[in-house]
């Protein structure tokens, strides 16, 4: 075991926070070892909060129309190849009706930058979500929008919202999307959503093209000084359609050291071992669980429209119905010592 990664680790562990220059070298040199030892704390951190309960988000993919043209994304405006879809109020209530009946109590209205969603209609379905299952939380993950926007889909009821910073060193940035998007816009919208009273989430990918140690160090920075409710991180993956088609994918071993880091930067805070990290490793969910992550969000998509809604390649799960990606997972975590548990999932403090 190196000494300073591990002197580095125990620091982490008891202060919950380390410098940027910290950050970067921990982050650039360990071994199998210092991870297996930094997994060790998180799993410690994550059971003083949440013992051995995953919480559960049931995803619905209601729309991949986008008007955002980031490098990384399948679902482009640029990709012709995307074959467009909806869903309309009665599919994603329909959704909502399994989901519930599966023993999900968090429903994610996840998609593309769609105008087709204003407001108004946004609006009616969160609040008629709600309505129909009060004991639930919304969380929506539409993307940017204005203030005004968040503020009135926050009063139609949605508790929470998700929206990764994708990375929060500016020239990194610029390097993924396309100029019209702006660093500073993204974070002017968490802040905001923060600001309005949202439980939020912000994340990034891990290995994304010119992604560099001290990038991530700086992620940590940010993400400490945010405090997020949730913290969504995932490998890369190239899509076959996209500008970085070519690119290659991030680790399993540094997506679950990213993980073990933010479980030890916010001990209380609500962590998914994500699709794309079960797509590139078998078991990449399991190994997530293991490393302090504590929730997992699987699809509740129409089976006819999943295939569709690609992000990245190979993407898990796109054949099944709701019921089988439900049990797989119960089997999954009731194998490795953790077990799903029926409840909105709030963040505990
Ligand atoms: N449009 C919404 C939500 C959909 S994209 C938004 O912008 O927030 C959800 C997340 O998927 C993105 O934040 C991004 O981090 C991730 N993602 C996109 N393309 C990906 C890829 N090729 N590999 C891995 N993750 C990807």
């Amino acid at each position: 075991m190196s000494e300073s990664a591990r002197f580095l680790i125990d620091k982490l562990y008891g202060e919950t926070s380390l410098s940027r220059e910290e950050y970067a070298q921990l982050i650039a040199a360990h071994t199998n070892e210092d991870a297996e030892y930094l997994f060790s704390l998180a799993l410690r951190r994550r059971e003083e909060f949440y013992g051995r309960d995953v919480y559960i988000r049931g995803l619905i993919e209601f729309t991949n129309y986008c008007k955002n043209d980031c490098l990384y994304c399948g679902i482009r405006r640029s990709n012709r190849k995307a074959e467009r879809y909806r869903l309309t109020f009665d599919e994603i209530m329909s959704c909502c009706e399994q989901g519930y009946g599966l023993g999900f109590r968090t429903f994610v209205l996840q998609g593309g930058e769609d105008a087709y969603f204003n407001d108004e209609r946004l609006c009616n379905i969160v609040s008629s979500i709600k309505k129909k299952y009060p004991d639930c939380a919304v969380t929506l993950s539409v993307g940017e929008r204005s203030r005004e926007s968040y503020k009135a889909l926050y009063d139609a009821g949605a508790d929470r919202y998700l929206l990764r910073h994708e990375t929060a060193d500016n020239g990194h940035y610029a390097r993924l999307h396309p100029k019209e998007l702006s660093p500073e816009n993204r974070k002017r919208c968490l802040a905001d959503l923060k600001a309005i009273g949202y439980q939020v989430g912000c994340g990034f990918m891990v290995g994304s093209p010119y992604q560099t140690a001290e990038n991530l160090a700086d992620d940590m920075i940010y993400i400490k000084q945010l405090m997020p409710h949730m913290v969504g991180i995932g490998p890369f993956i190239p899509q076959k359609d996209t500008p970085f088609a070519d690119k290659a994918a991030g680790t399993l071993e540094q997506t679950l050291f990213m993980l073990g880091i933010i479980r030890l930067t916010i001990p209380n805070v609500l962590l998914p071992a994500t699709t794309a990290l079960g797509t590139i490793h078998p078991l990449g969910r399991e190994k997530g669980m293991m490393a302090g992550a504590n929730v997992v969000m699987p699809n509740l998509s129409p089976v006819a429209v999943r295939d569709k809604y690609k992000l990245y390649d190979n993407k898990l799960c796109t054949g099944d119905e709701a019921a089988e990606c439900r049990r797989c997972l119960q089997a999954r975590m009731d194998r490795i010592g953790f077990h799903i548990v029926t409840d909105r999932g709030d963040c505990k403090r």
